[in-house]
Order: C-alpha cells, then sequence, then structure tokens
C-alpha cells in the first residue's frame, strides 16, 4: 500500500502537471483559505497531461492559497480532442 498521497490527485489519477502553474485571478470575495485563514486566494492553471481527458490534456484549475501550501482540489478540463479524433 502506498504511503503518500498526491494532495492534488481527485480522481483523475496523479497529475501530470507540464510547466509552472500561472495565476489567472486573484479572488477577491471568496471564503478564507480553509487552512491558515489568509483572505485572498488566487485561481491558479496549469496544462496537465492525462490520458483520461479527450485529447489527452488539457488544463487544471484550482485555488492556491499565496500565504501556506493549501490548494482545492484540481478541476481538470479537457482542451480538446487531437487532430484527427472524432
Ligand atoms: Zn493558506
Amino acid at each position: 500500500m502506498a504511503a503518500t498521497r498526491n494532495v492534488r490527485d481527485y480522481g483523475y489519477g496523479e497529475p501530470d502537471v507540464r510547466g509552472a502553474p500561472r495565476v489567472k485571478e486573484i479572488l477577491k470575495d471568496n471564503p478564507k483559505c480553509p487552512n491558515c485563514g489568509c483572505a485572498t486566494l488566487a485561481l491558479c492553471e496549469v496544462d496537465v497531461v492525462n490520458p483520461l481527458l479527450k485529447g489527452g490534456h488539457g488544463t487544471g484549475l484550482y485555488m492556491g492559497c499565496p500565504a501556506c501550501p493549501w490548494a482545492s482540489p484540481m478541476m481538470s478540463t479537457a482542451a480538446g480532442p487531437a487532430k484527427g479524433d472524432a
């Protein structure tokens, strides 16, 4: 049995993240960080490769706290069908 669990594994398996995450938006009217209470969270996106997504890759969207390591579950969105895929 694996002793470790990836904190961003929420049903789509361990995300295969490509490149660095990007801050999409600073969230001001959001609940506070559930871990440290910081009032401002950031909406982040990162490119992911996952065979469960249509086309095999897409974008992962999640909220992250700038003050501590907390991050929300990641919502993965397929980038679309690969070329030649119907
Ligand atoms: Zn925090």
